[in-house]
């Protein structure tokens, strides 16, 4: 959510400001803003893309300082007043903001009474006239910079430039990344490294309650107090996001039939030479604590409840939070628990509130994350990377079946259980077979299924897991309410739902709760409710809509979410909605 990016001392600020924006759009936005000083502050905005707001920026422009934004907005509607950077009243800071300013409310209150006016309803807008307010005392940015932090509650990455000076930018931060590119006699700022890594390789990691004095020439890094921070300066090769879909027409497809490869190579990563390739300190960790705890948002979440459950196979007790919940009530049954959190962007905001409890409170854990150098990759206690190559669709679906791979491989390490090498590569044969044989029967079935306003999702155990997945990627792309329901769970409630042609998806792919799952569907039918039916082989019936080869239940996440993957995005399709991108959401959720 948000992306910043600032430059100061560069030859052409336009061109890296507005590729580091498209970079960054990965992180989801709803408009878009830049700002240099030239003459005075100069401020173009759009609500709508960068490509856009790029068709009316000057294509040459002579500045020293520039900042970019993308608005992910938390507080007022997307509107050009309310698109970042923010100009302060007497027009002294131009200013980005990336997180939420929880009291900004008794802040405006304050700046109120002393005259200031406001343009719009964002908490950012507070930030730049307290940074004015306080600016104008004695003209002592620092001071005010303090200031303002010592103020602000919530969480805030924020970049600014002053009208008195085009040589120096500022930013300051807490909760929200920010990562410093170091290059010669220039230097950049963004959310995250990837917009400057074809400029530098080298960078500075800012950390929380730390500022920054950045000029063409040196970065400087003080915290809270004042204190000057030796800053170690870290060497990175990132991997970039590459706009190339390879013939495909959406991110989402391609990472969908990514699915095959990414199995393949997590396997090779943590299983070589007949052994699996974890870090024994882990293998010990894990080995030696008495309960697990999976921590998690969304569809990271949902791989926590079926890796949960794979503990739970190898003898270990386990729970599963969602992230959110967690960290305002933070439980950790055992004597030695220990923390698997799970993040594809690396930069969940609520994943690291939690973070911050587990390191207070000297929990051993381990962060799963497809971004190598996030915020969690960095602070976690142990790290591993999912391997699967960015993700660019908002809607995650490679990475979920990664994380579940990954968990499944951890797991069967902990007993040396060679078996699950076998069960995966069949899992990855199944893929590939749904993939080659199957998506003219999803369409069909995305066809009749593209104009209702309510699907159901129902399975148990595995099933129940992958049902959850299924359910929200649906709601993710197609905008359709759909709900995922344990079978036991509907004669309790949701069964009340259930009217002539309502749609039920229903996968059959456990043998232990296969003959339940039937009985459920009986009863839906009963009701009148429209039945697709996704069983294994030996589990089905000729009725059954998709019918898949055996594979080990335990693996439905791996191998029969891409079913769920590729009917979400059928029904996406058919509908005309932008299935890479869908409204409100981001890819990496930065605020909480
Ligand atoms: N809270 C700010 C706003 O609504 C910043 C949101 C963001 O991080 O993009 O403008």
């Amino acid at each position: 959510m948000c992306g910043i990016v600032g430059s100061i001392g560069l030859k052409d600020p336009r061109n890296y400001v507005e590729k580091g924006l498209k970079i960054l759009d990965y992180r989801g936005y709803d408009s878009a803003g830049i700002a240099y000083l030239s003459d005075g502050i100069k401020i173009y905005k759009d609500v709508g893309s960068v490509e856009h707001l790029f068709s009316f920026v000057p294509s040459h422009i002579e500045t020293n300082v520039m900042i970019g934004h993308t608005r992910w907005a938390t507080h007022g509607v997307p509107s050009i007043n309310n698109t970042h950077p923010h100009l302060s009243f007497r027009k002294k800071i131009c200013l980005v903001h990336n997180g939420v300013i929880e009291n900004y409310k008794e802040l405006k209150e304050f700046l109120v009474d002393k005259g200031y006016e406001f343009v719009g309803e964002t908490d950012s807008e507070i930030a730049s006239n307290l940074l004015e307010y306080f600016y104008l005392k004695d003209y002592d940015v620092i001071s005010a910079i303090r200031k303002v932090m010592s103020l602000l509650k919530g969480s805030f990455a924020i970049t600014f430039f002053t009208s008195d000076d085009e040589n120096v930018l500022y930013a300051l931060k807490k909760s929200s990344p920010l990562v410093i590119g170091l290059g010669e006699g220039y230097n950049l700022i963004a959310s995250d490294a990837s917009p400057m890594i074809s400029l530098t390789n080298n960078f500075i990691e800012l950390e929380d309650n730390e500022y920054t004095v950045i000029s063409n020439d040196s970065v400087e890094v003080y915290d809270q107090e004042g204190e000057k921070v030796n800053k170690e300066k870290i060497h990175k090769d990132i991997e970039t996001i590459s706009h190339d879909l390879k013939g495909y027409p959406h991110y989402m497809l391609k990472e969908i039939e990514e699915i095959p490869s990414v199995v393949n190579n997590l396997i090779n990563e943590y299983f070589k030479n007949d052994e699996y390739q974890f870090d024994p300190h882990l293998i010990k960790d894990l080995n030696e604590s008495d309960h697990i705890i999976f921590i998690a948002c969304g569809t990271s979440y949902h791989s926590g409840l079926v890796g949960g459950r794979f503990f739970e196979y190898y003898g270990k007790s386990a729970s599963r939070f969602i992230a959110s919940e967690w960290a305002f009530h933070p439980t950790y049954p055992g004597e030695r628990p220990f923390i698997i959190m799970i993040s594809q962007s690396g930069e969940t905001a609520d994943l690291i509130h939690c973070l911050k409890i587990i390191k207070e409170h000297n929990l051993k854990n381990l962060i799963i994350t497809n971004t190598g150098g996030s915020t969690l990759d960095r602070n976690a206690m142990y790290s591993l990377l999912l391997h699967a190559g960015i993700e660019v669709s908002v809607a995650s679906t490679k990475a979920y079946v990664a994380q579940v791979t990954l968990l499944s491989l951890l797991s069967s390490a902990l007993q040396n259980d060679k078996k699950t090498i076998k069960d995966l590569k069949d899992s990855i044969e199944i893929v590939k077979d749904i993939r080659d044989n199957y998506k003219p029967i999803i369409m069909n079935v995305a066809d009749e299924l593209k104009d209702k306003t309510n699907i159901f999702y129902l399975g148990r155990s595995y099933d129940y897991f992958l049902s959850l997945e299924a359910s929200l990627k649906l709601k993710e792309v197609s905008y359709i309410h759909s709900e995922a329901i344990p079978g036991g769970e509907l004669k309790h409630g949701p069964i009340a739902l259930i009217e002539p042609g309502t749609p039920v998806i229903v996968f059959i792919t456990d043998t232990v709760t296969a003959s339940s799952m039937r009985g459920n569907i009986e009863e839906v039918k009963a009701r009148g409710a429209t039945v697709y039916t996704i069983a294994t082989q030996k589990l089905s019936r000729k009725e059954d809509t998709i019918i898949v080869k055996d594979y080990a239940y335990y693996l439905s996440s791996v191998a029969v979410s891409i079913v769920a993957f590729y009917l979400a995005y059928y029904v996406s399709i058919s509908k005309g909605l932008n299935v890479d991108k869908p409204r409100n959401l981001a890819k990496s959720v930065t605020v909480e």
